[in-house]
């Protein structure tokens, strides 16, 4: 059961939840973070930080919000604009650095 991170991040960012998370699979588009589902540990230590509620448990998510469980994963699953091939599992957020696009529905989510 992951924690997944909704709309409320959509263009604050302020990545306060990047610094609690042990594995570091947190990453950053453009407008909004995504997290890796099959990298997060489902530890909870991300979601108090974070000022505008965001981040929940996948099975917790806010019913307007639904979308953004499948979305988070499609983050690592789809091929995002400009590169060639899903992000896949990278292991780590620093590592890879800022992805620098978005998911779709983020890319054109009116908040
Ligand atoms: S629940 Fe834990 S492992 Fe998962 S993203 Fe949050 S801090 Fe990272
Ligand atoms: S703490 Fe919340 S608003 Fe800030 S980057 Fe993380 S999910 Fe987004």
């Amino acid at each position: 059961m992951p924690y997944v991170i909704a709309a409320p991040c959509i263009d604050v960012t302020d990545k306060s939840c990047i610094e609690e998370c042990p594995v570091d699979c947190i990453y950053e588009g453009d407008r909004k973070l995504y997290i890796n589902p099959k990298e997060c540990i489902d530890c909870g230590a991300c979601e108090p930080v974070c000022p505008v509620e965001a981040i929940s448990q996948d099975r917790r998510v806010a019913t307007e919000y639904g979308d953004f469980v499948a979305d988070n994963a499609a983050f690592f699953t789809v091929t995002l604009p400009g590169r060639d091939e899903p992000l896949g599992n990278p292991g780590g957020a620093a590592e890879l650095g800022p992805v620098g696009v978005d998911t779709e529905l983020v890319a054109g989510y009116e908040s």
